[in-house]
């Protein structure tokens, strides 16, 4: 097993640290015995709990091979992602199971895997079928959860983590967050339209997060009494944002982080096939979707996006200069807070293992260098 040190500043402490880890697992932490360059940083690695596909590979497709999983791992990796919820989107309710199945099966072959996709994420078809708050996803698909579909998913996923987006004014869908919780699963509000009353009920029941504010929505809101404002009034949730500048426009990213209290936003990227990839054509499950050297991910001939092109680094960055800040002031967004939501671990604590990621970072807060380490071991490095 891997060994090794390290000396750099510790991107929340701010001071020159000395990690030093011993068959992969973090055995000190101590100040440094001296000065690293003042560019060099460690930070605990990034964790998407909104992935879609990567590097080309869409997770929809019912051909996914273990080879392409490993590619978006791969891809993932390379833009200082450790671990990911795997996301499922809209799609009749057999063919997602059926999916589910097939790509636990892949990720059961691969340690490297195992640790990288977290758990998984089921995007609908719970979801609202309004134009607008459906987003990209086939409103024909769309459904009222029951205790049924909940066994089912539990049954499909084994005990491995399981988040859901939910649209809470589904018929019955209150009580099923309450049952989604005695089951384990992560409820998170989304591509909904409900009153006030009917999220401060969900909440109550155990939603404990908000999918992507700002998008699963119509362009257009009602300026008097809209889904965010109503997410804004509802308090406990954990609200994810998708930073790429472009689902949520730089002055209503930031009015969202004055307006939430700290530490009750995360970030994800949404991303799909086109992330980590040259623009082009790609898949998204039933959508053929267009990404232009912008990034932005349109279904041809409309102006709706659908998933981002976004990788999770650079949605650190793009957050930092939307908020006009250090990345070092965004970085647990996309690291311990959706650690904490998800309960993965993400931490630089004695014990643990020893992932991080190594920054070069100019003091502009441009990014020169990046590392992955896993278990001690460097395994991607790019910008
Ligand atoms: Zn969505």
């Amino acid at each position: 097993m891997n060994s090794g040190e390290l000396i750099a500043w510790h991107y929340a402490l701010e001071e020159p640290v000395r990690l030093r880890w011993l068959d992969g697992r973090i055995i000190r932490m101590d100040s440094a015995p001296h000065f690293p360059p003042r560019t060099l940083w460690v930070a605990p690695p990034l964790v998407d709990l909104q992935v879609n596909g990567y590097a080309g590979v869409d997770f929809q497709s019912d051909d996914v091979s273990f080879d392409d999983l490993a590619a978006a791992v791969a891809g993932l990796h390379a833009a200082g992602c450790g671990r990911f919820f795997l996301t499922l989107i809209s799609d009749e309710w057999p063919r997602m199971i059926a999916r589910l199945r097939r790509l636990r099966e892949l990720r059961r072959k691969s340690g490297l895997l195992i640790q990288a996709i977290a758990g998984w994420h089921i995007e609908g078809p719970f979801l609202s079928a309004e134009p607008g708050f459906r987003g990209a996803h086939p409103p024909e698909v769309m459904r009222d959860p029951t205790a049924d579909h909940l066994k089912e998913l539990r049954l499909a996923a084994g005990d491995e983590r399981l988040m859901i987006t939910v649209a809470p004014e589904r018929l019955e869908a209150v009580a099923i967050i309450g049952q989604a919780r005695e089951l384990g699963i992560i409820v998170s509000l989304g591509h909904t339209n409900a009153p006030r009353k009917r999220l401060l009920q969900a909440q109550k029941a155990g939603a404990t997060a908000f999918t992507h504010l700002g998008n699963g929505c119509p362009r257009e809101l009602d300026r008097a009494e809209n889904i965010l404002w109503r997410v804004f009034e509802t308090p406990g949730l954990k609200v994810s944002l998708i930073p790429d500048a472009i689902h949520v426009s730089p002055p209503l990213f930031r009015l969202i982080h004055r307006t939430l209290p700290d530490g009750s936003i995360f970030y994800v990227t949404d991303a799909m096939a086109a992330a980590g990839a040259a623009p082009g054509r790609y898949r998204l499950g039933r959508l053929e979707l267009e990404v232009g050297p912008d990034e932005i991910v349109r279904l041809p001939g409309s102006g709706n996006f659908a998933g981002s092109a976004l990788r999770p680094i650079d949605g650190v960055f793009r957050a930092a200069e939307m908020l006009r800040c250090s990345w070092r002031e965004v970085w647990s967004r996309f690291s311990h807070v959706p650690a904490e939501v998800a309960g993965v671990s993400c931490s630089l604590a004695l014990g643990s293992r020893a992932d991080f990621c190594v920054l070069e970072v100019t003091e502009e807060n441009v990014l020169d260098d990046l590392s992955l380490y896993i278990g001690g071991e460097r395994i991607a490095a790019a910008v």
